[in-house]
Order: C-alpha cells, then sequence, then structure tokens
C-alpha cells in the first residue's frame, strides 16, 4: 500500500535524478498519501515525507495521512514554500508539470531561492498508479458490480416516451442506494440520431423504438471508478442495427480474446479497429479503444492508435469500440478488464442483449 507506493516513487525520483518530489494532483496525492482533501501538497524527498495543507484539512490530513508529517499552511503557500524546501535541503525539485497551473508555477519560482531547480515531470505517479493492487481491484469490482446492477434493473423497465434524463436519474438512484459514493461522470443516455455523438449528455427527449440508445455509466466505490457502456434497442431492431452491433461485438470480443501483458496500446486498439475496418465501418470509430480506470475515469494505460506504451499484467482498462453513423446513431459496447498474464478477465457483466421486448 502507501509505503510501497512511495518506495516506487523514490525509485523513480533516484531515476530522474531529483532530491523532491512536489505532488498537486489531487488523485496522485490522494494515492501516495491517503489523504482525500481537495487542498494539499506533498513533499517526498528518499527520507521525508510531508503534506502541506490549510486549516480546514489539518485534523483529516493527520488521519487519513498517517505517514506524513502535518505541516500547517497559515497565510500564502508560496510564503512557506522556501521553508519547507530549506529545511529538507531540497536542490532539484520535480514538479508535476502536467497538473501545475503556469500561474502557481510562476508564483514559486519567483518565491524559492534561485539555486534550487524546479524540474517539470509528466505522468510520474500517474504510470505508479496504472498497475493496481489486490485492495484497489477489489474496490473496482465494487464499482462495477454497482454498475452492472443499476444497468440491468434499468434495462428491464426502460420502454419507449420515457425520458432520457428520468433514465439518467434512475441509474444514478440505483447506484448511490446501494452505497456507491457518487458517479464517476454524469450518466451519458441518448437515443436516435444523438448517440452517434460518443459523449451526448441524456435529454429531455423521450425513448423511441427502433432507436440505438447508448448508456454509458459508472459510479465510485472507496474513491475508485467503475466504466461501462451498453447499447440497446426497444422493440424490433432493423438490419442494419443488428448488423452494426455484431460488427462492434464482434470488435469487442476479438480484442478481449487476444489481448495479452507485452502488448502496445495500439497493437490493443488494432484488434478491434481490424475488425471494424474490415466491415467497412473504419471512419466511424473515431475515438480510442480504451483507457486505464482507477481513482480517475480516464487514467493509463491508453488503447488508441498513438499509444506506445506496453500493457502490463495488473493493469485495469476499459475495452469500448464503436461505430457512429450521423444522422442515423451510434453503438458502443464498453467492458472493464482486468489484464493478468493469462490474458484478460473480464469484469463488467451487465446484460449485453441489446434487444429489449416492447411491453
Ligand atoms: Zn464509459
Ligand atoms: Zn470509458
Amino acid at each position: 500500500m502507501i509505503p510501497e507506493r512511495l518506495a516506487r516513487l523514490r525509485q523513480k525520483m533516484q531515476e530522474l535524478g531529483v532530491d523532491t518530489f512536489m505532488v498537486t494532483q489531487p488523485e496522485n496525492r490522494r494515492y501516495l498519501s491517503g489523504f482525500t482533501g481537495s487542498a494539499g501538497v506533498l513533499f517526498i524527498t528518499q527520507e521525508a515525507a510531508l503534506i502541506a495543507t490549510d486549516f480546514r484539512y489539518y485534523e483529516q490530513s493527520r488521519q487519513e495521512a498517517p505517514l506524513f508529517e502535518l505541516v500547517k499552511i497559515e497565510g500564502k503557500f508560496e510564503g512557506l514554500l522556501p521553508r519547507i524546501l530549506e529545511r529538507l535541503g531540497s536542490r532539484r525539485v520535480a514538479f508535476e508539470g502536467d497538473h501545475l497551473t503556469y500561474d502557481a508555477y510562476t508564483t514559486y519560482r519567483q518565491a524559492i531561492p534561485e539555486q534550487i531547480e524546479l524540474v517539470s515531470t509528466k505522468d510520474v505517479v500517474r504510470w505508479l498508479r496504472a498497475v493496481k493492487e489486490p485492495e484497489e481491484i477489489a474496490a473496482i469490482r465494487r464499482a462495477v458490480a454497482l454498475t452492472d446492477r443499476a444497468f440491468d434493473i434499468l434495462r428491464e423497465m426502460m420502454q419507449p416516451g420515457m425520458i432520457e434524463r428520468e433514465m439518467a436519474w434512475k441509474l444514478e438512484q440505483e447506484m448511490r442506494q446501494a452505497g456507491a459514493e457518487k458517479l464517476s461522470f454524469d450518466v451519458i443516455l441518448a437515443g436516435g440520431p444523438a448517440s452517434a455523438m460518443a459523449h451526448a449528455k441524456a435529454s429531455e427527449r423521450p425513448l423511441q423504438a427502433g432507436q440505438p440508445i447508448v448508456i454509458d455509466t459508472g459510479c465510485m466505490w472507496q474513491g475508485y471508478c467503475s466504466d461501462l457502456t451498453r447499447t440497446v434497442i426497444l422493440g424490433e431492431p432493423d438490419a442494419r442495427f443488428m448488423e452494426i452491433y455484431g460488427i462492434v461485438r464482434q470488435a469487442q470480443e476479438r480484442a478481449q480474446a487476444n489481448l495479452q501483458a507485452g502488448m502496445k496500446g495500439n497493437e490493443a486498439h488494432a484488434l478491434a479497429e481490424e475488425v471494424i475496418e474490415r466491415a467497412g465501418y473504419g471512419d466511424a470509430f473515431g475515438h480510442g479503444l480504451g483507457h486505464g480506470v482507477g481513482l480517475a475515469i480516464h487514467e493509463l494505460p491508453v488503447l488508441s492508435p498513438l499509444s506506445d506504451h506496453t500493457l502490463e499484467a495488473g493493469m485495469v482498462f476499459s475495452v469500448e469500440p464503436g461505430i457512429y453513423l450521423p444522422g442515423w446513431g451510434g453503438v458502443r459496447i464498453e467492458d472493464l478488464v482486468l489484464l493478468t498474464e493469462q490474458g484478460v478477465e473480464v469484469l463488467s457483466q451487465a446484460k449485453k442483449e441489446p434487444v429489449i421486448p416492447i411491453r
């Protein structure tokens, strides 16, 4: 858990040649310290681990981050920063260049002595987070199960004439009542042509028979996210829907059957893309096959044509091929999977049968 995470970061710090790592990104801060509050900065050296936070979080940080020494922020943080770095004996300080704003960077740079170097880093802690520990996988499984259950309940009740936004609220209620902390993102629920937009929000439109309806949702359990997409159709589907649905499903099955540790993100993407391309819909699958899921809904690894990093056992990510046809609609099927040495274990178990009979 936390001690192992800090050890892995300290190893990384040696490779980077920095003596201090300053963590400002919220999920990274939580991952390394346990602290769940909304404000605070971690300072990690080979020997020390400090958390600087303000009055609102003194007590919470003591409870949640017992391995970190609390430094109280009173007044402006940049007033305290040079004293923290002096006390730590810092010379080369890594910061999260992919999170810290330019304004904050400029303020900090001006506040600290010139001889202290600030080193911009990217994705260092995010990569540590990509391979999950058993406790993290257990939390994700729970979030996935809550989402599967809510979707299957919704599926049983969906009928033409029901309002998209009410369906979205029903999903949210089911997850929250079963114990979810909150949703991992606003429910995406769109029928008909709007479903061709990969991230369409639920609207005031009523559901209609014979149109694809894309539902993408997830919730959080102990800070960990789930992510699930199903596409359904109310009443008799036409041949086109069944064709498109079949291709997307085949693309997902091929990816899930062939994904392996050691594969690159773009090779994983190609497993699904080739199926869609061969069927003649190559241009209609415009996003990546998947993304890591954990404390954040979108994290590493990335499965896309641009991704050249290696997939490792222990990573949890989505497998979500889709075909989107403007004017008609879209089909996307998304599961979360756990990559193991034997291939993938599919975590999502929500029903995949797309046709919902009209009662
Ligand atoms: Zn999703
Ligand atoms: Zn997703």
